[in-house]
């Protein structure tokens, strides 16, 4: 099929005529329609839209009505080559620049180019700002440009790209073009940041629902991570799975463990070869592979509408984070579940990768200060039982009024019975007090498990009244209820090399 763009008629009957002519959809969602009006009026945006909310449509459509060329900034080139690959198949002329390209597909997209064909031009930051490409698109006359995972120019974002901050410059290049800012994830803090950064004049805001009504959350304490994540696949069998992971060894135990309980399963992460990578990500969206086991590298570009389930093996270092993965489930709107494994031992190891991670970049002191903040409040969700439906939507910054959305742990009522958790607690922590000293977790642990040991017997905790209370729970158990007390502030954990209990 080809587009002739007729006329500049910016009627919603046009929007309509097009959407459906190349997309074949019927109608627009809402926030759709108002984007899309923004871009045609000139008029700056900021729209914040759940991962699979259609904000590719919002700045596909307005330069195909408008009959003109906009340009896309966009930070991956998978995204931007997937993207651009399904528009030329569906007959709409657009162009991606990017170091994948090969001299002669660049020299060809060059000249559809010049010749005016072309109405969508996705670019990175970095070939943007090439001096020879600012003047190129200068003659082009661009009068939008879209700025997508827009929350990439922001500190207090969850995935901050220097080479975003660049972009501030474009209205002094294009002083009278307007500027139309994309993501999926954006507080009231990251939405300002935006803003301010992208110098966005009387932006039209427009945030959609971040509820995903479809998704099942569950948050359960991790005891045993391959043991439980083996049984949570098989609830799954044959459907897709992502099973996210910290780090890139974890990744590799991880898949290792899933095939030695006989399931299939891959690895992704940022230190794989870009061939390999790529081949993992076709393998899954051509449903020849179901389950990956990945980093957060594995995310932006993912084209499979079916994936069943996300497991966070730990927790991820932000709500932001868990909200775009978890999103990744159920993108067909049929119900997906989401579960993390939870300990409160994640918090401190996500700690100590930060700092260092903030150490060799030499990030200031103020943006590790804030990743841990992200991280705090990650940890009170993963810790705190409140409807995850609406502690989601509410971190948002969206009310949430459903009394029992039916589709989360604690509305199922799945919570480990309080009575219990209750005794176990007051035991943890008089065992604490009897102790009247500084001790670590696994100290604590031991007297409470009753080991026979050298040291106990010299500090003279056998003779505790406390002492092997707890013999009967598994060691893992007993440290993720240590930790669970840590999270509720029930105890304090000191920071340093040598953490102790007080
Ligand atoms: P996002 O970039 O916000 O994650 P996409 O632009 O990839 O979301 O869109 C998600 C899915 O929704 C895609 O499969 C897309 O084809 C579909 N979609 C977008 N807009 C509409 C619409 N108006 N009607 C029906 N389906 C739509």
């Amino acid at each position: 099929m080809s587009i002739t763009p007729t006329s500049t008629a910016q009627g919603e009957m046009r929007i309509l005529d097009v959407v459906r002519e190349v997309w074949g959809f019927d109608s627009l969602r809402p926030l759709q329609d108002q984007a899309i009006q923004a871009a045609l009026g000139g008029r700056d945006s900021l729209v914040v839209m759940p991962t699979g909310g259609g904000k590719s449509l919002c700045y596909q459509v307005p330069p195909l009505v408008a009959d003109r060329l906009d340009v896309v900034v966009s930070p991956l080139i998978s995204l931007m080559k997937d993207q651009v690959d399904g528009l030329q198949s569906a007959g709409y002329p657009a162009e991606a620049f990017h170091s994948g390209l090969a001299p002669q597909q660049r020299d060809e997209a060059f000249a559809r180019l010049r010749k005016g064909e072309c109405r969508l031009l996705l670019l990175s930051p970095e070939r943007l700002f090439s001096p020879s490409f600012l003047g190129f698109l200068k003659k082009q006359n661009v009068v939008a440009f879209a700025i997508d995972e827009a929350h990439c120019i922001s500190h207090w974002g969850h995935d901050f790209r220097p080479e975003y901050r660049r972009l501030s410059e474009l209205r002094t290049y294009f002083p009278n073009a307007s500027f139309h800012a994309y993501t999926a994830t954006a507080n009231e803090r990251v939405r300002e940041d935006i803003v301010k950064q992208l110098d966005l004049r009387d932006p039209k805001i427009l945030v959609g629902g971040f509820d995903r009504p479809n998704l099942t959350y569950r948050v359960i304490p991790r005891v045993d991570m391959h043991d439980q994540v083996i049984a949570i696949i098989r609830r799954h069998e044959g459907e897709a799975v992502i099973v996210y992971c910290m780090t890139r060894s974890d990744t590799e135990r991880m898949a290792g463990a899933l095939k030695r309980g006989n399931l299939k399963a891959e690895t992704y992460h940022a230190g794989m070869s870009p061939d390999a990578r790529r081949k993992v990500q076709e393998a899954f969206a051509n449903e020849s592979a179901n389950v990956i086991a990945a980093t957060v590298a594995f995310g932006m570009g993912i084209d499979r509408s079916n994936v069943r389930c996300v497991i966070h093996a730990t927790m991820p270092k932000s709500i932001e984070h868990y909200q775009q993965e978890t999103g990744r489930a159920g993108r067909d709107g049929l119900e997906a579940e989401c579960v993390l494994l939870y300990s409160g031992g994640d918090f401190p190891r996500w700690e100590s990768l930060l700092s260092r991670s903030a150490l060799e970049a030499n990030r200031s002191e103020e943006v590790l200060a804030h990743q841990i903040t992200l991280l705090d409040e990650m940890r009170r969700f993963a810790s705190v039982p409140q409807c995850r439906h609406k502690a989601i939507s509410e971190y948002f910054g969206q009310p949430y009024s459903i009394a029992n959305c039916e589709a989360c742990d604690v509305c199922f009522g799945e919570i480990a019975g309080s009575e219990d958790g209750t005794i176990i607690a007051q035991k943890i922590l008089s065992c604490v007090a009897r102790m009247k000293g500084a001790y670590g977790v696994n100290y604590l642990c031991s007297v409470l498990k009753g080991a026979d040991t050298e040291i106990i017997r010299h500090r003279g905790h056998h003779e505790l009244s406390t002492y092997g209370l707890l013999d009967g729970l598994d060691e893992k158990q007993l440290r993720n209820y240590v930790f669970q007390l840590v999270d509720q502030g029930m105890l304090d954990r000191t920071s340093g090399s040598r953490p102790v209990l007080e």
